[in-house]
């Protein structure tokens, strides 16, 4: 008699939303691949327009953050402190940035006007997977594993289901740009789903908490972390890849996932140059002299 065996699923490894929810969102139960084929068009003259664009709870990972407070001229805090809220992921325990919905009566996100999106170019992944949700379900047996699928969200009032037009949801996420936005959040997403795996539950202290929010969601910040200290003494880092993260903000957010798996981690994402540990341990001795002077360790903190 063979056993079958036990298999049991989990939906959205990170705890990032992994479509524009509401509450009242109709999930359709099929998994569905990049060759399903669905009928949908959103364009100014639904009836619905904008119908979608408030009370919903909108993450912003790294790259959608970076992208539209770029096209407001801001800064990563003056963005975060006009538009964000700041909430600890369930099943990470890390804190993220979502987009806060103006204080109306129908909550309305803060870039929605009658005409529609004004910043529809650089609008949030989840805006442009909508209606099409992705999901990752890690199977808990033997072999464990993950699977990728998509499925689509339905809602009575988005008539966008009721025109013509047809897209594989291949073709519907390429005509979307979603693509673009998973690759480059793709490294950070990496780095929830192995805090959840490593310790759900778990926090970690404060400073490492926010040494994440920081180097995560302020480029800027990292980028002089990166100029300013002694970073580059430290890692051997490719001249070339060196003068792109100057001026390239997504070569700065490539880089500052990888440094953020070395320091949460301690994974060995970016190679030290050689002899550059001791030189640091000398250099911490040193201050350590400076502050102390030259009491044995035993003695430091001595009264007498
Ligand atoms: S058709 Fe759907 S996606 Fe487009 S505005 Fe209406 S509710 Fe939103
Ligand atoms: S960012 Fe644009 S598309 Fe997304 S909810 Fe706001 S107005 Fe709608």
């Amino acid at each position: 008699m063979s056993k079958k065996k036990k298999e049991t699923h989990e939906i959205d490894e990170t705890g990032i939303l992994v479509s524009k929810g509401k509450k009242s969102d109709k999930v359709v139960p099929v998994k569905l691949t990049k060759d399903s084929r669905f009928k949908f068009r959103c364009h100014p003259k639904v009836r619905c327009f904008t119908a979608c664009c408030s009370n919903v709870n909108i993450a912003l990972p790294p790259y959608d953050l970076l992208r539209l407070r770029k096209r407001l001229g801001l800064a990563a805090h003056e963005f975060i402190s006009k538009y964000g809220d700041i909430q600890i992921l369930d099943k990470t325990l890390f804190p993220v940035v979502t987009l806060k919905m103006r204080d109306d009566e129908k909550k309305s996100c803060p870039f929605v006007t009658p005409q529609g999106c004004t910043v529809y170019e650089d609008r949030p992944n989840i805006c442009r997977y909508y209606p099409v949700g992705m999901a990752t379900l890690r199977k808990v047996d033997a072999e464990g594993g993950k699977d990728e699928f998509y499925f689509m969200t339905k809602e009575d009032h988005c008539k966008g289901f009721e025109e013509d037009k047809q897209w594989t949801i291949g073709e519907w996420r390429a005509d979307q740009g979603a693509d673009l936005y998973d690759e480059m959040n793709r490294g950070w997403m990496e780095i929830l789903i192995k805090k959840k795996s490593h310790g759900q539950g778990k926090p970690f202290p404060d400073i490492k908490n926010e040494m994440f929010f920081k180097m995560s969601f302020d480029t800027d910040y990292f980028r002089a972390f990166v100029f300013n200290s002694t970073f580059l003494e430290l890692y051997e880092i490719p001249a070339e890849r060196i003068e792109k993260v100057r001026t390239d903000d997504t070569e700065l957010l490539k880089l500052s996932y990888e440094w953020l798996r070395q320091a949460i981690f301690a994974e060995e994402t970016l190679p030290f140059k050689e002899g550059a540990l001791e030189k640091r341990k000398e250099r911490a001795d040193a201050t350590m002299r400076k502050v102390y002077g030259n009491k044995e360790k035993g003695q430091i903190g001595d009264s007498n």
